[in-house]
């Protein structure tokens, strides 16, 4: 056997880790499942990542495009493996989100207004802490857009309340139907909780102001996807027009396939190798049978009695971002045409609703009225109040908006103790350079996530991707190069380095 070298990453976090926004742990589960440790890996992923469940069905999986394995043949299926791994841990008696330490100082009140997953990242990391947390919801249920927005086709609510019910057993209290500014005022809060982190995200569909947009059947997608996720509508009849090609039309498309529309297309504005939804989100809403039509420009609802009848589009020749940030397409002339439609789904963007903070002294706002905070520690102008999360984001995902609320933690403890100064930063990260890749590493196809036959899935709304078998799920996980070999790990790395690498020769 050739002599093995440990690479010289000692101590260093691995490209994969350093790309999750969140700094989960990858190498730590990935290795621990090669390993057929599964509940090591649960215990890696849980330490470093909270709702770790709800990650494995729905992160966007950033790690994967850093995976030094990619430059030997092909990343690994980390978010694959994720899954194995938390669908194993569901499936063990144990429970609950994690051991709660006492909080260094005193035990302090913390309310988090909002749900999501930015907030309940930041409860869960709080109580850890030792701090007594109340989230704050608006709605009758908790989850923020894992629960109203993402369908039960891409997050069973199984997953989402598993998570949900471990972080309440920490001692977390979750009010729901409480909309601050409504039915408690932001400075009541105030006099009564030592820090606030608002978490609120972006709740408001963008409108479009086009002919017939008031017409009787036209829906922002964002009320669209809430009702059908929270059972309020259960049917869709005739055909359906989406205006938008972003991850949230590809969701609504879906919906409406499975809600028995007979047609359905989305018109975007951008090109289809352009287009602003997740690669794997066009691919699956195309082979469900929606139709794209990309590179088109919306012109007017055509209405018959008040009522949609139809979406007339325009192919676009540029364009044009305007001072605030609006596309301004510039159609071709002449080449307008009409698709009938019963519905018109809208989903162009979403933005905050901060009428709740009204009136409030000593928070700052930009020019286009978002909320001002400092990029490292979440404060705000106000001390003790932090946002982060979809509300601070220009655009945002699940495992961003997870960081917000680990990293808002770090910064509403510091600030809790005494700290005002410290932030939830993480770490600086490492760059691989190709000198230190492993020599002689057998090449070995990467196992994608396995989904379910569209004939089947095409009218149920069980989810689609399907899971690694264990077999296949310890393969992928063998695949990992291990870069931070030799680390100060706490499954004892350097064991595991050797066994890795003379797995790899
Ligand atoms: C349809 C759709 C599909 C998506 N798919 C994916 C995906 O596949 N992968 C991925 O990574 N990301 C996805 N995202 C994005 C992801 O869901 C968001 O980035 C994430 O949920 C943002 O988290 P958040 O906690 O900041 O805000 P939210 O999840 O929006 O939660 C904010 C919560 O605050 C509550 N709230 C608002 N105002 C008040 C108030 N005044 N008082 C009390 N409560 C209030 C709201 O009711 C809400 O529950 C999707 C989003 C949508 C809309």
């Amino acid at each position: 056997m050739m002599e093995i070298k440990c690479w010289d990453w000692t101590s260093k976090i691995p490209p994969c880790q350093a790309a999750c926004p969140a700094g989960t742990d990858v190498t730590g589960y990935v290795i621990a499942t090669a390993q057929g440790r599964y509940q090591d890996a649960y215990q890696a992923l849980k330490d470093t990542l909270p709702l770790p469940a709800i990650c494995a069905y729905i992160c966007h999986h950033p790690c994967e495009s850093k995976c030094v394995r990619g430059r030997v043949d092909e990343p690994i299926s980390i978010k694959a493996v994720k899954r194995f791994v938390t669908d194993y841990a569901a499936s063990q008696p144990q429970k609950g989100a994690g051991r709660v330490r006492k909080a260094d100082g005193k035990k302090q009140k913390v309310a988090i207004i909002g749900s999501g997953p930015a907030g309940l990242a930041a409860a869960q990391n709080l109580a850890l802490r030792g701090h007594d947390v109340t989230v704050f919801e608006a709605l009758p249920v908790a989850g923020g857009m894992l629960a109203v927005g993402i369908p039960e086709f891409v997050l069973p609510r199984k997953v989402l309340n598993s998570e949900i019910d471990a972080i309440e057993s920490l001692g977390i209290k979750i009010k729901t139907n409480t909309r601050i500014g409504k039915d408690i005022g932001f400075d009541e809060l105030r006099q009564q909780y030592k820090a606030i982190f608002i978490a609120t995200g972006k709740q408001n569909s963008a409108r479009l102001n086009l002919p017939g947009m008031d017409a009787q059947g036209v829906i922002p997608a964002l009320s669209f996807l809430s009702d059908a996720n929270l059972g309020k509508l259960k049917k869709l009849q005739g055909k359906v027009a989406i205006i938008g090609g972003g991850n949230v039309a590809m969701d609504a498309a879906r919906t409406a396939v499975r809600l028995g529309a007979s047609e359905v297309f989305c018109a975007c504005l951008e090109k289809e190798d352009q287009m602003l939804a997740f690669e794997w989100e066009v691919e699956r809403a195309a082979a469900e049978g929606v139709k794209l039509f990309c590179g088109r420009a919306p012109q007017q609802v055509v209405t018959s009695n008040g009522k949609v009848s139809g979406l007339q589009f325009a192919d676009v020749e540029s364009i044009k971002i305007d001072s605030a940030g609006r596309f301004n397409p510039v159609v071709c002339k002449g080449t307008e045409c009409t698709m009938e439609a019963d519905t018109l789904i809208v989903a162009i963007g979403q933005s905050s609703d901060l009428s709740f903070l009204q009136g409030v002294k000593g928070l700052e706002f930009n020019q286009r009225g978002g909320l001002v905070i400092d990029p490292d520690s979440l404060s705000t102008g106000m001390p003790g109040v932090f946002a982060g999360g979809d509300i601070t984001a220009p655009t945002g995902t699940a495992v961003e908006a997870i960081a917000a609320g680990k990293k808002a933690a770090m910064s509403i403890d510091r600030f809790l103790r005494g700290d005002s100064n410290g932030t939830g930063k993480l770490e600086v990260l490492v760059e691989v350079s190709d000198d230190n890749l492993p020599k002689f590493v057998e090449r070995r196809k990467r196992q994608d996530m396995p989904v379910m036959d569209v004939s089947k899935r095409k009218r149920i709304f069980d989810v689609v991707e399907l899971g690694l078998s264990e077999k296949v799920a310890v393969q992928e996980a063998s695949r990992c190069l291990n870069c931070p070999m030799c680390g100060n790990c706490i499954f004892d790395r350097s064991q595991m380095c050797f066994k890795t690498a003379s797995r790899l020769l």
